[in-house]
């Protein structure tokens, strides 16, 4: 029996598994894959494609209970909680940044990691480029960027990096082999010998793809730094180093404190006695395994996540196969049962996107406590019952 079950290890599901061990809850996650945190830029958007703050959003955030306050302590825990983990993370809700993306367009976010700086409006900025690595290429980038930023005086660079190695490179690729001190050594000598030939002086910034460092992403930060000069990662097309490193790095921590993984694990069916959920079918029909639990947090991504399924009758819970509204979530409340993230419906968006802050803070709202107590008198209750 678990205190704590939760489906999906998405963004939403990993930071709940996390907050609720340290609430010392026996926490399980059951997920059929990682999640859009992998396709993600690893930035934490307050309302995805968009630049309202949190003032002109807040009303958007109150539709679904999540007041500013809230709001403000989850981002809170979580820079707290992304330290701890040693990927830091910087920015507000109440005055985005804007940061490049890998298609170098110009957006504002509400957190960003540590290895990505909010672009400036004037200065001298240098694209870089690797050969191998073709979904950042610095000419587009830089004719993008100049539409946004007219006033930049933007340079480029391609860098031979794994030479002959005769493959396409991915940003991950070349972020692990980042992780070598030779490695960035030999790169650096590369990088300032292209820019002395090019005739390029020490930019204000560097934009490279995301692909500074996996584990060592401070290591190789701080040698660009300190040998040419200010960088930042323009997080693009997947697979990215900001996102695989956000979605290890909470993924180790939740395993390191105790929490179980069911992985490759679907969902199927909720169990509800008397207005309560007690356990959940995973496996299949024929030969299902039960999950008894107190208490389930749904972290399913609704429609994008696989967690619902737009059928001709209109939306089918793939996950729990109860009745549910068209927001995705209960026809009929169940005390002990959370939608967190995208599970449910976005008063901002048609398509379920529900971006960081919100799951974020969704999570965070989860009240483990007094579920607890909530339980605690069912179980009293059962007991009494059966006794
Ligand atoms: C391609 C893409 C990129 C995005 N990039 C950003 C970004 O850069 N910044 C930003 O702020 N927002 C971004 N978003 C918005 C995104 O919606 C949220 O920020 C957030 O990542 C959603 O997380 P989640 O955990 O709620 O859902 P998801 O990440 O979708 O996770 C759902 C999880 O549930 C599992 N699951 C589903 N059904 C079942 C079942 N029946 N049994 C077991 N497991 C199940 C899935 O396999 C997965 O593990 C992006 C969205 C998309 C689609």
């Amino acid at each position: 029996m678990f205190d704590v079950v939760i489906i999906g290890q998405g963004l939403a599901g990993l930071l709940t598994a996390i907050r609720a061990k340290q609430e010392n809850k026996r926490v399980a996650v059951i997920a059929e894959g990682t999640g859009k945190i992998m396709q993600s830029t690893g930035f934490m958007d307050l309302i995805p494609s968009s630049s309202q703050n949190l003032d002109e959003s807040k009303h958007l955030f109150l539709q679904k209970n999540i007041s500013e306050e809230l709001i403000d302590q989850s981002v809170e825990w979580f820079k707290a909680l992304m330290n701890e983990i040693n990927l830091p993370y910087e920015g507000s809700v109440h005055f985005l940044s804007p940061v490049v993306t890998g298609a170098g367009y110009v957006k504002n976010t509400a957190l960003y990691p540590t290895t990505v700086r909010p672009i400036p409006n004037k200065g001298d900025i240098l694209i870089v480029g690797l050969n191998g690595i073709i979904d950042f290429q610095p000419t587009y980038v830089k004719e993008n960027l100049m539409k946004e930023r007219p006033d930049l005086n933007v340079s480029t660079v391609t860098v031979d990096f794994f030479k002959g190695s005769g493959r396409v490179l991915s940003q991950v690729d070349a972020a692990r082999a980042m992780d070598d001190k030779q490695v960035r050594a030999r790169f650096i000598t590369s990088l300032k010998n292209e820019m002395r030939t090019k005739e390029i002086a020490t930019p204000d910034l560097m934009i490279f793809p995301s692909c500074l460092g996996m584990v060592n992403h401070k290591d190789v930060i701080e040698d660009l730094n300190d040998s040419i000069g200010p960088v930042t990662e323009a997080p693009g097309l997947p697979p990215n180093a900001a996102a695989i490193r956000l979605h290890d790095a909470l993924h180790h921590y939740a395993v390191k404190k105790g929490v179980r993984f069911y992985e490759d694990e679907t969902v199927f069916h909720a169990k509800v006695y008397d207005g309560v959920v007690t356990e959940v079918l995973t496996g299949n029909q024929t030969k299902p395994q039960a999950i008894k639990l107190k208490q389930l947090v749904v972290a399913s991504g609704g429609i994008l996540g696989g967690g619902l399924e737009q059928v001709s009758t209109g939306l089918s819970d793939r996950t729990l196969s109860l009745p549910i509204t068209s927001e995705g979530t209960l026809v009929d409340p169940i005390n002990n049962i959370f939608y967190i993230g995208s599970s449910s419906k976005m008063p901002w968006s048609e398509t379920w996107i529900s971006g960081g802050i919100y799951t974020i803070s969704s999570s965070y709202s989860v009240p483990f406590t007094s579920m607890d107590e909530k339980n605690k008198r069912r179980d009293e209750k059962c007991y009494i019952n059966q006794a």
